[in-house]
């Protein structure tokens, strides 16, 4: 199906607009795939198809062609993430404006279903993430991703932009992946072709002023906003560029970009922000827009209620302590009748987003007890803070996928609670009984493709 001619006319006027090479590259039906890989969890990658590295983020790579995902057990111990090539420009933009990350809070407004997320997890390993999505179903998803993808300083989150004006602020870093027009995702998708019209155009244009003016107040003075699209059409970028300059108080950062990296660095037409845009034509990639910015001046700011976390008895600690060697520095406490950790530098800051938020996922999911007996959960098998205690067994590909599509099967092993790995990577926890073995992998993930 062809581009819509509104949009090729809308697109004269943009930087770096080719018309026949961007129809050509629609025409030709040419489809990309590449993945970003888990720095926390390395693998063998042999099996992989890889062709070439994404020249601006040094995670991720591109795949000759597609293979079949879900039968790839690395994928679900999250080890890598299946995401379009030119959203990893991210990378560049957190490396050159927040190249100091320790102790910084990051929000990731709309991140369903939570490529940014992984991504900004990787960066800030020492700083606190927030994961939001305001569409309760597409919520679920995020929790999966990041739960996949491990790491302890990830919070998911359900709420509107608005509500995070109960925190003046309180973040260092804002990124705004706004829902848009799609069209950067034609080439990919061309069902999104027909769900195109100008008028969305200008309903998106509206819509992600307003998310923009909801969440700002929660950014820190001096903090900085990475805001992106995957639209071409400049009221989309551009357009609400200049209008963060006129009028929120922000200003513009510019970005080094390579020459050969082939993307188009672009100025707002009234306060000239810079911006970078990125067409299939001329990068290896979708269609996508980023802009940095920071934030001039603070908020009106008042005092953040704190929701102190009903902590886990000593007694209950010293029982799981007992069985699974954990990190230090860690506060564990109590909800919905698990036990959950975070890291305790981060406890304060969790007490206050649990005042205002409603929370999907507040660190790691550690365990429930059913009586005496510990039941490990399911996030602490990804977590990557496993130091020890409980047994593993290595499966090989056969076995993995018999696991993770809660069929049966048998191993050797001790009875008892056992951590099943991939290639090293956990996938989950299996129960080895006498005459069986109880499989814990989530009903609700497994695979269903046969
Ligand atoms: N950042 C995601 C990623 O990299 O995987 C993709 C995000 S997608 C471009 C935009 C997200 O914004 C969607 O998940 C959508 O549900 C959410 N959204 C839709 N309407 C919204 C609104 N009014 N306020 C905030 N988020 C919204």
């Amino acid at each position: 199906m062809a581009v819509p001619t509104a949009l090729i006319q809308s697109l004269q006027t943009a930087t770096g607009f080719q018309q026949e090479a961007f129809e050509a590259v629609h025409a030709s039906g040419e489809q990309i795939v590449s993945i970003r890989l888990n720095p926390a969890k390395p693998i063998e990658l042999s099996h992989l198809p890889i062709s070439d590295n994404v020249k601006w983020c040094e995670n991720g790579r591109y795949l000759a062609e597609r293979p079949f995902f879900t039968f790839d057990p690395f994928l679900h111990a999250g080890a890598y993430y299946v995401q379009e090539a030119s959203s990893m420009f991210l990378w560049q933009a957190i490396q050159q404006t927040v190249p100091n990350t320790a102790g910084k809070k990051v929000l990731d407004l709309c991140a369903a279903p939570g490529g940014k997320s992984t991504l900004l997890a990787s960066y800030f390993t020492d700083g606190l993430l927030v994961a939001n999505e305001v569409i309760k179903n597409r919520a679920n998803i995020l929790v999966e991703n990041c739960s996949k993808w491990g790491g302890g300083n990830l919070i998911v989150t359900n709420n509107d932009p608005s509500h995070f004006q109960s925190l003046p602020n309180f973040f260092d870093l804002l990124m705004i992946d706004a829902p848009c027009s799609g069209s950067g995702l034609f080439r990919k998708d061309p069902d999104a072709i027909q769900e195109w019209s100008e008028a969305n155009v200008a309903l998106c244009c509206q819509r992600q002023q307003r998310i923009l003016a909801d969440a700002l107040p929660c950014l820190a003075e001096e903090g900085i906003l990475i805001y992106s699209t995957c639209s071409y059409s400049q009221e989309e970028d551009e357009s609400i560029c200049d209008w963060l300059l006129e009028e929120m108080d922000m200003e513009s950062i510019p970005l080094k970009i390579e020459k050969d990296w082939g993307i188009v660095e672009t100025h707002a037409t009234v306060h000239g922000a810079a911006g970078y845009r990125f067409y299939p034509d001329q990068i290896k990639g979708e269609g996508f827009f980023l802009a940095c910015f920071r934030k001039k001046t603070g908020s009106f700011s008042t005092k953040i209620k704190l929701k102190a976390l009903p902590a886990t008895s000593k007694a209950q600690v010293q029982i799981l302590q007992s069985h699974i060697l954990l990190p230090e520095n860690l506060s564990f406490f109590d909800q919905n009748e698990s036990i959950r950790a975070i890291e305790t530098k981060w406890l304060s800051h969790l007490s206050s987003l649990a005042s205002h938020l409603y929370i999907k996922k507040a660190g790691v999911e550690i365990a429930s007890l059913k009586g005496k007996d510990l039941v490990p959960a399911h996030e602490l098998a990804l977590s990557g803070w496993i130091l020890g205690g409980y047994p593993s067994i290595e499966l090989d590909l056969e076995h993995a996928l018999l696991y993770l599509k809660r069929k049966e099967y048998r191993v050797e092993g001790q009875n008892g609670w056992n951590l099943m790995r991939y290639g090293g990577q956990p996938l989950g926890w299996a129960k080895i009984l006498p005459n069986r073995i109880n499989n814990y992998y989530p009903a609700e993930w497994r695979i269903l493709k046969e």
